[in-house]
Formats: C-alpha cells, structure tokens, sequence
C-alpha cells in the first residue's frame, strides 16, 4: 500500500489499478466538472477579480490615511504584550457597558488605553489613536492633485453594456478595449452550467465527494486534535481573541445594536429637540415635533417600543423584516436616523457611525465591509453618497465599504420613475465611468472609491421569477413592469463593472468584485449565476441542495459569508444550517453578522456570531482562528494589510503561508486543508485531461497544461501580465481575444504561456503574477503525480466496478507537464512564476 507523504490523507487511499474501470461516464462527469471551470475562469480573469488583478494588491499601494503603526515592533516582541491585549483591548472593552455612554463618554474610554499613547509617535501630527478623532486624520487637501483625464472614451452600448474605447478611431470603429460576454453569451454559459449540475451522475459523484471530504475531516480531527491543542498552546501571546477577523457581510445601516440605536435616538432628543431634521409636505417639523406626532417621549422609548428585533416573526417573512429597518415602526425615523440623503444630510447616521467605528477600533482585531446602498434611481446618487461620507471623513482603517445595489427596478417602474431597466444601468455606472476618465469631474467620489471594494446585489431572493420571454429583451426594450430575474441584474453588474475595471487597472486606480447576496432563498440557478460571474458570495444556503455546484465552490474556493443568526431568523433554523457541513468539507466559509440591528443582542455582534456558533457546533479554537482566517482572505483589504495581519507570504498555500504567530492556526491544519484540495484537483484534472488528450492532440499543451488546477489561473495571469506590462500589446491582446468565441479564448491563453515556456520565463512577472491565487497550486508539483497515484476513488466505487475501459498510460503525461513545474519550484520561492 502506497501512501502519499501527508499525515492521514491516504486514509480513503486504497491502492489498486483500477484505471481499467474507469468508465466513459466517469470521465464524462470529470470533463463536466472541468468545462464549468473553464468558464468560471475566463469570466473571472475577463472581469479582473482573481487575487492580484487589483492594483491595490500591489505591497507598495499607498493607502490613505495610513493604517495605524504595529503596536510593537520584532525585536522586543514580548514588551508591552499583555497589556496591549488583555488590558484596554476587546475583552474590558466588552465588559465595561458603561450605563449611558454617550459618544463622547465612549471616546473617554478608549482614551484610556494606556499603551495607545506610545504608537505612532514618529509619525507626523496627522496621526490619531485609535477609537478616538474619527476621521481627523483625513484631509482631502492631501490627496489633490488628483489624477489627470484619460484619453479613453466610453458610451453605452446598444445591449445595455458601457464599453471602454482607447480612442475615438476605436470608437468609431466599435473596437472596445476588453471583450465583455454578450448577454448571449452569458446565458449559453449559464445554461451549460445548469445541465451539469443538474446531470444525474455528475450529481451523485459530487455528493459522495463531499460526503468524503466531511468524514475525512472528522477523521482529521480525531487523529489531530490534542496535537492541534498543544500547538497552539505554544504560541506566544496569539489567541482567538487576538487573531483579526472581518465581518465580511453586513449592512450599514443596521451595524449598530438596537441598544445603541435607541440610546442615540433618546440622547438626541434631549439634546438638540428644536433641529429640524424632516421636511413633510413643504413644512420643516423638528426632532420633537416629529416625536409628538407619533405620540412619544423619550421616556417611553425602550429596545421593545423600538422593535426592531427579528427574532420570532419574520421567518420566512423578507416583507415583514424589511420594516423591521423602520424603529417603532415608523418610516420617519427611519428616515431621520438611518439614511444618508435626508433633510439633515444623514447627519445623525454619520454620527453614529462614527460611534460604530470608534468602538470597532477601539475593539482593534475586529474589522467590517460595511454594505451601503446605491438604488439606481438617480445619477446623482453617487455624488450624494461619496460627499456624505468624505464630508463627515468616515475613514478609518478598520472599515470598508461594499455598494449595495437593490433589485427594485419594478418599484421604479410602477411609480413612473423611470421607463426602461436601461435607466437603471446608466444611474450606476454612468458617474463611475465619468469619474474614472475624469477624476476632477466627481473628486469626492474618486476619493470614496478607494475605500469601495465591490458590489453587492440584494434583495427577496424568494420572490418568484416569471420567465416572461424566451429570450430576454436588452435593458432599453425591458420596459415591462416585471422586475428582470436575478440572473439578469447580475449579469448587467459583471458585464459593466468588467469595463470599468479593465479601464480603472489601466490607469491604476483600484478595481471591484462582485460580492452578491446569494443562495439566502430562491432558485438554486443564482448559485449557477454567482458561480459564473461572482468572487464570492453571501449566504450560500442552497449549495446544500446542489451538491455539484457546492463541489464546485469548494475547488475554486469561492468565499461564502454565512450569516447562520440571520437565516435561522429569516429563513433556515440555526439547527439546521449547513454551516458546519461546508466549513468540515473545506469550503472558504467565514462568518459574519448580516444585520446586528435586528439580530445582535450584545456590544460584539461578531464575536456573538463566533460566540453561539462555537456553542452550538463545538468548534475548538482552531476551528474558530481558521474561520477568522479565512474571513481576512476573503475580505477586499489590501494586500499588505492582509500581509500585517496573516504574515509576509499569506498567499501561499498549506503551511508554507501559514504564519502561526499570527494566525494561531497550526501548521498541520493548513497543509490538511491543502493538500485535500490538491487532491481533489489532481484526480479531475488527471481525468479531464487524459480523456482531452486522446481526443484532441490539437490542443494538446493547453489541455495538459490542465492537469494543474493552477495552470488555467497561471496561464491567465501571464496573458493579462504580458498585456499590462505594454498598453499597445494589451490592447491587441484583448481584442484577438474579443474576436475569438469565448471557448477558444480560454485555449489561447493556455497555449501562449506554454509557448512562452513554462519554466524558462526570463525575468520574473510582476508581484500581481507572483501571488495569483491565495489557494495556489504549486504544491501540486511537489506531490508525485505518478503511476503511484492512488486509484481508488471515493465516492466512484459502484461506476467503477464497471468494467468499459479507458486507457491507462496517462500517468507519465501527467507527470511530464508536471514536471516544469517542479522545476520552477525548485528555483526559488519568491521569484515563481504565478502562484
Ligand atoms: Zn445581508
């Protein structure tokens, strides 16, 4: 019996030639799995969301206002540890509830911090302690100059899609610089990646897959678990506690607990009752005014008088907690103090934002990708937006933010706002492609984009979606008062957003993911629709009824916030929540609040998510650290931030890029969760490709290229590198491509890095190529891709007892395109080419 080298891997391992049994089915489902791939990588390559393609994620990308000093620094790493993070840190903070702080007492306590004062001395007077002087530290002065005007042009396209042009000859000629999947397209993929997943034999083996994964973990854990213990015990000074996590899903204006909420609303009537803070009918009504119209004192105002809770009448009930965003019910107040665009100019929600964010430092490992809406109602939301959060300097190092864009064209429409989902396209994109070209143009929205990360699509996922017609209308003709299906609003936020970032990495301002809501309720083909064009999602729920899909999301490693307080709220008992199945099968799962407005009852709601979770589930604190790790990777931060926070070479896979000092994740966990997945990879790619190879020598070297799940990522990042490194090239690049079906255009990429050489790039690639996907592949290599393999295939046994045969002399193929890969391995860690 052979054993690959790692721990208890082999475990499922027997050994056998059993190549024989290998039937045409069988190799069917590996070339399934491996074309869903395919497309996915070419509209994440397309759209530049893959680690790496965005400027920001270059080390030296300057970020503004800084972020803060470390607290101490390597050579005397001990001093000052414990008081740094047992004393005035999360724990006391979340102890010290203080009876009615307000924002000022608030501050008060974080100025305390006694070892605060000590950082950031060097710095120039800028600078501010954390939790304290939100914002102060910004000054839009700093950043001016801004960017001068580019000679690229834009305008939106007949089918609804803005097109990026390098000239007006280009314009005129209709060659725009990156070729966007048609919505033609888009729906032919869309449609192959249903039958697959739909397919019978693809279903079950993919099943049986993740049933594997899951009781191999177990048997991980069983075999590990005091060992993962007395690891971590020997890490100095790093705990759960200290271990930064992101809250990677939560929306804006429900980040603050309702005990906060309520105490703002009452500390603002007793002190400013006489603002006039609404306008209703041409009439401006004060705080107090308003008040009495509803027939309320401050006194009566308490969390039950509030409601704002979701705890036991809005399941399966989206209507009924969409006003649960309404404090007592009333609109009014939901307007005063939650909204940005109102009659005080979103004052009170800046406020209390800076409350949120002072805590949340002050908190220091605990960081949020705040979601904030653009409705696409209007072109000047934007604008409106950015002044809102530049004027009240809602800059802070432990936030980010996410647009969120509602799918309410149906709302719109009926109320005569406007007359076709075109309108909709043109008030979101339109200021972001103006302000790209021209950053003088809107210079606060340039300014507030560097702190956007991505979008997000939200709404009732449950709602039915009609098919109306058999083949969708363009934006222009979409003049029903049917909303369009998710699959739709989707496809118009990649295709437009796959422009924009194209245009915006050409001029080296940052670029955005698709980050949607996604598998919350519904129709599990949003799953097919996320997978297609998304980074990752939140939610995920209904991966658990698909389960080739979720086989999927666990190869590629899409990230999944989950939010299981908020759907055992909403829509799925917590008992039930599949949270724990994808997080022992090694899905990228984090965890994260959603809305801590409606479903928080403590000061961390974060930490309340971890908290039950760890309850309910038993997860060790490995467990937990690993969940706070992976929440960090999946986050939008920059590049060296997340290098601060998980160590030099995060994006390394398995142990190599683990850093236990700083994530308390022991070595041995990683390179479980590692070389599981190059497991995985190795036996698709083996199969897919063998069965490619015999049919097709044509495509010969870019099929084996294949046999690494990297290579696809790495070949694509090599064109897109190559393109960069000269616009002039760049743009031919694209446009071939552009010409070319889409199917051929994954090929020819594949087959010009291996014309290149694989092994013998001369020079080494930009920094973005180096760290090309945080789950890279390289370790492939390394394992022996030999006849040794084992055979035996989980989860295949009954098809394989079939006795159809395949050939069996693909091993030693497997292993020469391997090979110059090992090679490259071997020259030296850092200057590898596409990891
Ligand atoms: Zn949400």
């Amino acid at each position: 019996m052979e054993l690959p080298g790692v721990g208890p891997v082999g475990v499922a391992d027997a050994s056998g030639d059993n190549d024989a049994h290998i039937t045409a089915e069988l190799s069917a489902i590996f070339q399934n799995l491996q074309q869903v791939l395919d497309i996915r990588h070419k509209y994440i390559r397309l759209s530049l969301q893959r680690d790496g393609d965005n400027p920001n994620d270059d080390p030296s990308w300057q970020i503004y206002p800084a972020p803060p000093e470390p607290a101490w620094t390597d050579p005397r790493p001990d001093h000052n540890t414990n008081g740094q993070n047992t004393g005035a840190n999360s724990m006391s903070n979340s102890m010290v509830l203080p009876p009615q702080a307000s924002k000022s007492q608030a501050a008060d306590n974080i100025s305390r911090e006694p070892d605060l004062p000590q950082e950031g001395r060097k710095k120039p007077p800028k600078k501010r302690k954390a939790g304290q002087d939100i914002g102060e530290d910004f000054d839009m002065d700093d950043l001016l100059p801004l960017p001068s005007t580019s000679e690229f042009t834009f305008r939106l396209d007949e089918n609804g899609v803005y097109q990026v042009f390098e000239n007006t000859a280009a314009d005129a000629a209709n060659t725009p610089v990156v070729g966007v999947p048609t919505i033609k397209d888009f729906y032919m993929d869309l449609e192959k990646i249903l039958l697959v997943s739909s397919d019978g034999p693809s279903k079950s083996f993919a099943f049986r897959r993740l049933q594997y994964l899951e009781g191999k973990f177990k048997l991980y854990t069983l075999l590990n678990e005091y060992q993962e213990t007395a690891d971590t015990k020997k890490v100095p000074h790093r705990d759960f506690y200290n271990v930064r996590k992101v809250d990677t899903h939560v929306h804006h204006s429900a980040c603050m607990n309702q005990k906060h909420l309520l105490r703002f609303i009452k500390s603002k009537m007793k002190k400013c009752p006489d603002e006039y803070v609404l306008s209703r009918d041409g009439k401006n009504l004060t705080l107090k005014e308003v008040f009495q119209s509803i027939n309320l004192t401050a006194y009566d105002l308490s969390i039950d008088t509030l409601d704002m809770h979701a705890h036991t009448d809005s399941f399966h009930r989206f209507d009924k907690f969409n006003l649960k965003y309404n404090p007592i019910g009333e609109s009014r107040l939901r307007t005063i103090f939650l909204k940005t665009d109102n009659h005080i100019q979103g004052r009170y929600l800046a406020e209390i934002t800076k409350e949120v964010i002072s805590d949340l430092e002050s908190s220091k490992y605990q960081m949020v990708e705040w979601r904030i809406s653009i409705y696409g109602r209007s072109l000047d939301e934007w604008d409106k937006l950015a002044t809102w959060v530049v004027d009240n300097k809602l800059f802070s190092h432990n936030v980010r933010w996410l647009i969120q864009i509602p799918r309410l064209y149906d709302v719109y429409r009926a109320s005569g706002l406007m007359g076709s989902f075109e309108q909709v396209v043109r008030n979101i994109f339109q200021p972001l492609f103006e302000v790209t070209k021209e950053p003088e143009s809107h210079p606060k929205l340039h300014i507030f984009l560097q702190r956007v990360i991505g979008f997000d699509s939200v709404d009732d996922e449950s709602k039915i979606e009609r098919r109306l017609f058999k083949k969708f209308p363009v934006p222009k003709e979409w003049d029903s008062q049917q909303n369009p299906p998710y699959s739709y609003w989707i496809y118009y936020l990649f295709s437009n957003m796959t422009s924009l970032n194209f245009w915006r990495r050409q001029r080296g301002f940052n670029t955005f993911l698709l980050r949607p809501h996604c598998g919350e309720a519904g129709d599990v083909e949003h799953l097919a629709v996320a997978l297609l064009c998304s980074h990752s999602i939140s939610h995920g729920l209904l991966l658990r009824k698909v389960p080739l899909l979720q086989y999927i999301f666990y190869l590629e490693q899409i990230g999944i916030a989950m939010s299981p307080l908020s759907n055992n709220a909403l829509f799925l008992a917590y008992e039930r929540n599949p949270f724990i199945q994808y997080f022992r099968r090694g899905l990228n799962v984090s965890l994260s609040t959603d809305d801590p407005l409606q479903f928080a009852f403590t000061r961390e709601p974060l930490m309340e998510e971890y908290a039950v979770a760890a309850q309910i589930w038993k997860l060790s604190p490995v467990d937990m650290c690993e969940l706070a790790k992976n929440s960090v990777k999946q986050s939008g931060y920059e590049y060296s931030i997340k290098q601060t926070w998980l160590g030099e070479n995060f994006h390394l896979p398995g142990a190599e890029g683990n850093k236990i000092l700083k994530t308390n994740i022991p070595d041995r966990r990683e390179e479980y969760r590692y070389q599981t997945w190059v497991e995985e990879h190795r036996m698709i790619s083996r199969y897919a490709s063998n069965n490619e190879l015999h049919q097709s020598t044509e495509h010969q070297s870019s099929f084996g290229m294949n046999v690494n799940p990297s290579s696809l990522e790495n070949t694509a990042a090599g064109t897109v590198d190559s393109e960069f490194k000269d616009p002039a090239s760049s743009l031919s690049n694209v446009e071939a491509g552009r010409s070319a079906p889409p199917s051929q255009q994954v090929d020819m990429s594949s087959s010009q890095v291996s014309g290149a050489g694989q092994g013998t790039v001369p020079g080494s690639p930009p920094p973005s190529a180096q760290r090309e996907s945080s789950y890279p592949t390289d370790g492939l290599a390394s394992m022996r891709l030999s006849s040794h393999e084992p055979r035996y295939i989980p989860g295949m046994m009954t098809r394989a007892s079939r006795q159809t045969s395949l050939r069996r002399d693909s091993a030693p193929e497997s292993d020469d395109v391997a090979s110059p890969r090992s090679n490259l391995r071997k020259n030296g860690g850092a200057e590898e080419p596409a990891t």
